[in-house]
């Protein structure tokens, strides 16, 4: 393990995406690593939004159908920006919603329990906002969410086996929903085995990527996933609150959402004002109102960075950063009691870096302090993101160095070892 820094300036110098970083508002004095909660703002995006206010000055109502990016066709045409990033067709993706009411709107669809069928499959690991919507889906249904909710454990706290979710598919599951990547430890599962041992047993399954999008590359329509959800403020850098997205299997097109809107409607009839929805024949269908159109043209700037970049490219760099943060982690760090928590290997780690230490909450303060943004997930967890398209192979190295003035020098303990209000 070469640990110079001058090596860091080799593979900084090696990178075809460097030149992506200059078009990113990088924090002064800041060694950011946690675009994975908040991506950066870049340039593209900011001028979609003067854009956005420019054609809202000039065209006001016009606005819907006239200027470059015409409102009422705004979402779907951003679903189709999506679409590459996680294998899927056009119409199968529209941006909408969040990632919590989209997982309500899918789940509204996708869970229907009959029979022996009554029971919802997801896991003990995943966002508590996904747990809570299915709990209050089950509940809405008179189900009690304590019994027709299954969770599968994780054998070590931070990953899951797929031998035991398969198992877990039995024959009263009627719908499954898991993270594609797992929030805290950043494994990446296995969609395409899941979703065939799903499938197998006649079980609707359903994937959050509010982790791997804009992170890891998809297959979704090659796997036959039924339906996937994401936000759109992590990797992919659209900004505070920004609209998500949402995926639906062309097999599924034709039904009527479970929670409909004037929105859901095909947008030629949408007009017509009729009390009968005709559903739009494709995922659009799956919004309900107006959209949230100031928090997503951002996504216009940002979605063409990723074309331009290529997600198989971004993929590339994400695994060798994180690879090279590993690696001097463990040769530079190895006796001050990090424990490295996320899967190692290519094909299972996510787009961060996951270490575990007792004084994690104040070494994460510490790091702040000198520059570093991490961020800290309870109870002992350190989460770093070296992202693809802004950070570099020299901020790794730099930021293990501060790591290691800060554990030789005990500066951690100046620091209660306590979350803050956000962490
Ligand atoms: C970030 C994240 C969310 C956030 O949900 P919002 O509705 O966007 O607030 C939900 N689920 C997972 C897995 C996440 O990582």
């Amino acid at each position: 393990m070469n640990t110079e820094k001058t090596y860091a300036a080799y593979l900084d110098q090696q990178d075809e995406l460097a030149s992506f970083r200059d078009e990113f508002y990088l924090p002064e004095n800041t060694i950011y690593l946690d675009g994975n909660s908040l991506g950066l703002l870049s340039k593209r995006a900011e001028q979609a939004v003067d854009d956005m206010m420019a054609s809202w000055k000039t065209y006001a109502i016009e606005g819907w159908t006239k200027g470059n990016e015409p409102w009422y066709y705004l979402s779907e045409k951003l679903g189709a920006m999506t679409a590459p990033l996680i294998g899927a067709s056009s119409e199968e993706v529209v941006v909408t919603g969040s990632t919590t009411t989209n997982l309500h709107q899918l789940t509204a669809s996708f869970y229907q329990p009959e029979g022996m069928k009554t029971m919802i499959l997801a896991d003990t690991l995943n966002f508590p906002s996904d747990i809570y919507a299915l709990k209050s889906q089950l509940q809405l249904k008179r189900y009690d969410p304590a019994e027709h909710l299954v969770q599968v454990e994780s054998n070590d706290d931070n990953t899951l086996d797929t031998r035991n979710i398969i198992n877990a598919m039995t024959d009263d599951i009627a719908l499954i929903v898991l993270p594609a990547v797992l929030y805290r430890s950043g494994q990446v599962l296995d969609m395409k085995t899941l979703t065939d041992e799903a499938h197998k047993r006649g079980i609707p399954i359903g994937f959050d990527l509010c982790h791997s999008i804009g992170s890891v590359p998809h297959q979704l329509s090659e796997w036959g996933v039924d339906f996937a959800f994401w936000c759109t403020y992590k990797h992919l850098n659209a900004g505070p609150g920004s609209v998500a997205g949402l995926y639906v299997n062309r097999k599924h097109f034709g039904r009527e959402p479970g929670l409909a809107g004037w929105f859901s409607s095909s947008k030629a009839k949408q007009f017509d004002m009729e009390h009968t929805l005709t559903p739009a024949q494709d995922a659009g269908t799956y919004q309900i109102g107006t959209p949230h159109l100031l928090s997503a043209v951002p996504l216009i700037g940002s979605l063409e960075m990723f074309k331009q970049a290529g997600i198989d490219n971004i993929r590339q760099k994400s695994l060798q950063l994180t690879k090279y943060l590993m690696n001097l982690l463990e040769t530079e760090l190895a006796d001050y009691g990090f424990t490295i928590a996320n899967p190692k290997d290519d094909t299972t780690r996510g787009g961060h870096v996951y270490i575990e230490h007792p004084d994690a909450a104040r070494i994460c303060k510490a790091l702040k302090a000198d520059g570093v943004v991490p961020d800290f997930r309870k109870p002992n967890g350190i989460r770093l993101a070296p992202v693809a398209l802004y950070n570099t192979f020299t901020e790794v190295w730099e930021t293990i160095q501060i790591l290691k003035t800060i554990m030789i020098e005990a500066r951690y303990k100046h620091f209660e070892n306590e979350r803050g209000i956000i962490a």
